[in-house]
């Protein structure tokens, strides 16, 4: 990673940082929203193997235009036109609804760029350890299992690009709980 990279990088993790700055997770313990997309780049980088820098920016970015007012004009404006596509195809419609959005994420995992399928499991990855080991407050059981099957049925479609990153899905997905 040269120097240009690496100042890209720690821009995206600087501007990740403001624009989820009042945000927080769902668990138990209300986490800063940042650990979330720091914990994909670093699980991408250290356990993944992967050293694209377009998709560890666009990992870094991957929530800010579904989960905070950023655009993306503005994310193409400092980021450039290459991430930003990536970031628009892990981006859900809200409009659409939570059941038509998720339903969107199983009907679109088949097309996506392989920048955005190494984004998406990443995120799904780093969001199955949460819910197997630190869940949202308030899910009970079979909500925890409907988040895994539906994790598994996005993932099913988008295989066969990242053998490394689906390896460590599929050993998350033996926590499922029972
Ligand atoms: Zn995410």
């Amino acid at each position: 990673m040269n120097e240009n990279d690496l100042s890209l990088l720690v821009r995206a993790i600087a501007f990740a940082a403001t624009k989820h700055k009042d945000q927080r997770r769902k668990d138990e313990a209300a986490s800063p929203y940042i650990n979330h997309p720091v914990a994909l780049v670093d699980l991408l980088v250290h356990e993944g193997g992967v050293t694209d820098l377009a998709t560890l920016v666009a990992a870094v970015l991957h929530d800010t235009i579904e989960d905070t007012q950023t655009t993306s004009e503005e994310i193409q404006a400092v980021f450039g036109a290459v991430i930003c596509t990536i970031v628009n195809e892990v981006t859900d419609d809200k409009a659409l609804g939570r059941s038509a959005c998720k339903q969107a994420q199983i009907d679109k995992a088949p097309n996506l760029s392989r920048e955005a399928r190494a984004v998406k499991l990443a995120d799904k990855i780093c969001n199955l350890r949460d819910v197997a080991t630190n869940p949202p407050a308030g899910w009970e059981t079979e909500r925890r299992q409907a988040y895994f099957d539906w994790a598994k049925q996005v993932i099913d479609g988008l295989r066969g690009h990242h053998p490394l990153l689906e390896d460590l899905f599929d050993e998350v997905y033996r926590l499922r709980p029972e």
